[in-house]
């Protein structure tokens, strides 16, 4: 099964509960609810979210926040760091939401190799809280980034998602494409990166995707899918080769375009 939906709430959204039914409304099956900038929602909305989301069938996942950087050089930024993603999977844990997904780190002036230890050493320990707290079903999605000062290309991801149980590979097209200088063009580059993921991630496979702009350095903005960059039209073949479920949540502006025009493709039949 396919899902699509938007990263945040509809527009109008009176809170979770709300925003989980004007989703399904119009008809998306999936929603990743934003904590980028704080994480916080009522424990009793978030249960009923929760409920709400099951009895219409859209999948929920979060976003955890942008500040998280497990390689940070100071010690309170990467305790920080941990802090975060555990309030993220609590309240996800809630909403019967997963994965969580994270932007892991920067290099900030480190090595790769020396940066996925760290990446690698926290989540170790954010998952064995995660395990003492009775949440262990809660993945955590490493996202693919964009930007190459960021942490998260395909392998790193993998090194990481491959050592620690419940952790999970997040497919962020519009980043690989941005990172790589333009490199999904045609259908059998989307192929290979899918091809790449599910190398050594089993399971449903959780995307999002968006156009892109993008310099020398990578990403630098995101684009409505009339830009072309990627083309998803490529995306449509190799995608519903793809055995296992898989959801893509649309970070495009607005995001809800973005999911209908995916929808729309994914309907048509070439
Ligand atoms: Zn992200």
């Amino acid at each position: 099964m396919i899902r699509v939906g938007p990263a945040g709430y509809p527009p109008g959204s009176k809170g979770p509960v709300d925003a989980v039914e004007r989703a399904a409304a119009m008809g998306f099956s999936a929603l990743e609810v934003q904590f980028v900038r704080q994480v916080r929602m009522d424990a009793a909305k978030a249960e009923e979210a929760g409920r709400r989301a099951r009895e219409l069938d859209v999948a929920l996942s979060a976003h955890a926040p942008y500040y998280i950087n497990f390689c940070s050089s100071d010690p309170a930024t990467r305790d920080k760091s941990l802090e975060w993603v555990m309030r993220s999977a609590r309240l996800c844990h809630v909403l019967h939401a997963g994965p969580v997904v994270v932007h892991a780190a920067s290099y900030s002036r480190k090595g790769p190799d020396e940066c996925t230890a760290m990446v690698l050493d926290a989540l170790m320990r954010c998952r064995a809280m995660m395990e003492d707290e009775g949440m262990g079903s809660v993945q955590i999605g490493l996202e693919t980034m964009g930007k190459k000062g960021s942490w998260g290309t395909l392998e790193e991801i993998e090194e990481v998602a491959g050592t620690v149980e419940g952790v999970v590979p997040v497919l962020d097209f519009a980043h690989l494409h941005a990172r790589g200088g333009g490199s999904l063009k045609r259908a059998q580059d989307f192929q290979q990166a899918l091809d790449d993921v599910i190398s050594f991630h089993k399971g449903g496979l959780h995307c999002h995707f968006s156009c892109i702009e993008f310099t020398e350095q990578g990403e630098r903005r995101h684009l409505p899918l009339e830009a072309r960059q990627p083309d998803y039209r490529q995306l449509m073949k190799p995608l519903r080769e793809v055995e296992s479920d898989v959801t893509l949540i649309s970070e495009t502006p607005p995001p809800e375009d973005g999911a209908r025009a995916m929808l729309g493709m994914l309907r048509r039949k070439e």
